[in-house]
């Protein structure tokens, strides 16, 4: 457990911590894998979320996945590229976190995870926090722990 001053510190102004879904990238399930590549290529993230039409998270796409989905293929061309879509090709195995998840297993997931999706209970897209993020909360929450609280030896 965390002490409550940490968390108070990590949890300031929560709302900053979160990127908005309309500020995210994202593809939907059905898109073509050519218009995802085209778009992977425009935003230059090397990973980012898939919603199904309900607006619902189903996965995550990268051109690294795009290009294995496509290796086993014997004549690559625009329109085999235009036939398949991102469902066929995205990782659908990964974690998801809701407004309420406990900050300490948010860091958890962001050990291995550059960014993670937030949603409802109901699964639908509400945004990413970014290990970018918390790392830069972590940074102030050390600085402000020396300043306001004088630390002693057990
Ligand atoms: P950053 O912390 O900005 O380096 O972002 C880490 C990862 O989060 C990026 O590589 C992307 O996969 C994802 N990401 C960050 N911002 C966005 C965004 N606005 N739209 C989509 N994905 C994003």
């Amino acid at each position: 457990m965390i002490s409550a001053q940490v968390q108070d510190l990590l949890l300031q102004e929560k709302d900053k911590l979160f990127i908005a879904a309309e500020k995210v990238a994202i593809l939907e399930e059905d898109h073509t894998l050519d218009h995802a590549m085209l778009v992977l290529a425009h935003v230059r993230y090397s990973l980012i979320p898939v919603v199904n039409r309900q607006n619902k998270i189903t996965g995550l796409i990268s051109l690294a996945m795009i290009l294995n989905q496509i290796s086993g293929l014997e004549d690559l061309n625009a329109n085999e590229l235009h036939q398949l879509k991102v469902k066929e090709a995205m990782e659908t195995d990964f974690p998801v976190v809701t407004m309420e998840t406990d900050i300490e297993d948010v860091m958890n997931e962001l050990v291995d995870q550059s960014f993670l999706c937030i949603t409802n209970d109901d699964r639908e897209f509400l945004g990413i926090i970014t290990r970018k993020e918390i790392l830069k909360r972590v940074n102030y929450m050390v600085h402000e722990l020396h300043k306001r609280y004088e630390l002693v030896d057990r």
